[in-house]
């Protein structure tokens, strides 16, 4: 099944909905990283919250990151996806081993540990827009259903899966972002919550292999759901030497002189897809800038 997002609404547009299928892409984030069973299902979610949300932006060249700092022993994930949903992110620490927790799922919330999650959405203005909330669990889906209706004023219902196989491999990934429209009735506000009690978890629907379309079906079918459009999601990284080279530049005259000295040439690893880019002496002399 390719990895895709379906957009609907629901309820004469009351109800706006996303769903979406990632196990690629996540699988692809996991082999770039080598990540542990509970750091796939920490960046996977990640990830799939971050196409979904980067669906949702209209601008073009729009760009959202979320980011995740905690105190457990991942200590953060980082994602950021464009308005195409090529998505791309790292986790601090991608080899983390801990218990299960009593349920037998993977202790996302535990690797996190206490801490905050940062919302960055840059659609091209001066300013990017930010938002901040305290992490509530950890485990990603309840802290953007209290960060849409802390900072965003929009209830919404969110629900992110990653079922990772005996290999460690990616067996299942994907969720879905529900959320109410301000002029959405009262009766429909009640129907949805109780609704929303009923439904399976998503990991379940995602392990009897609910494709995205199906998983809104299952949530809003009885809401006069109207699927609007299927995109797709990718792994991808858009780093490239000159970007390098900035970002060397931007370390200033000083500490450049000082890998110089020390150790005569720099190898820098993009931190999203691994690629190693290096510097000789000259190289590496030619990006420091005369302060004028
Ligand atoms: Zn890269």
């Amino acid at each position: 099944m390719d990895d895709c997002i379906v957009r609907a609404i629901a309820a004469n547009g009351s109800i706006r909905a996303f769903s979406a299928i990632s196990t690629n892409t996540v699988e692809k984030a996991r082999k770039t990283h080598n990540t542990s069973p509970v750091v796939s299902a920490a960046l996977g979610r990640m990830i799939t919250a971050a196409a979904i949300m980067g669906a949702m932006l209209k601008a073009e060249n729009a760009l959202i990151t979320l980011q995740i700092t905690g105190d457990g022993p991942l200590k953060g994930v980082l994602v950021t996806s464009d308005s195409h949903s090529n998505v791309k992110g790292y986790a601090v620490n991608t080899n983390v081993d801990i218990p299960l927790r009593a349920d037998g799922k993977l202790d996302v919330g535990g690797a996190i540990g206490n801490g905050s999650l940062r919302v960055i959405k840059d659609v091209g203005l001066k300013e990017p827009y930010s938002g901040s909330i305290e992490l509530i669990t950890g485990e990603i889906a309840d802290d953007l259903t209290y960060y849409f209706a802390k900072s965003e004023q929009t209830p919404s219902s969110v629900g992110l899966g990653v079922l990772v196989d005996t290999n460690l491999s990616i067996k299942h990934s994907g969720g879905f972002i529900i959320q109410l429209m301000p002029d959405a009735p009262e009766e429909i506000i009640n129907q949805l919550e109780k609704k929303l009690l009923t439904i399976p978890y998503i990991t379940q629907m995602l392990e009897n292999s609910a494709d995205a379309e199906e998983i809104l079906k299952i949530i809003l079918g009885d809401f006069n759901l109207e699927i609007l459009e299927k995109t797709s999601i990718d792994y991808k990284c858009d780093c490239n030497r000159q970007r390098v080279e900035q970002a060397i530049i931007s370390i200033g005259k000083n500490e450049i002189s000082k890998i110089i000295q020390e150790d005569k040439k720099a190898e820098i690893t993009c931190q999203f897809c691994g690629k190693v880019y290096d510097f000789n002496e000259e190289e590496l002399k030619s990006l420091i800038i005369e302060d004028c």
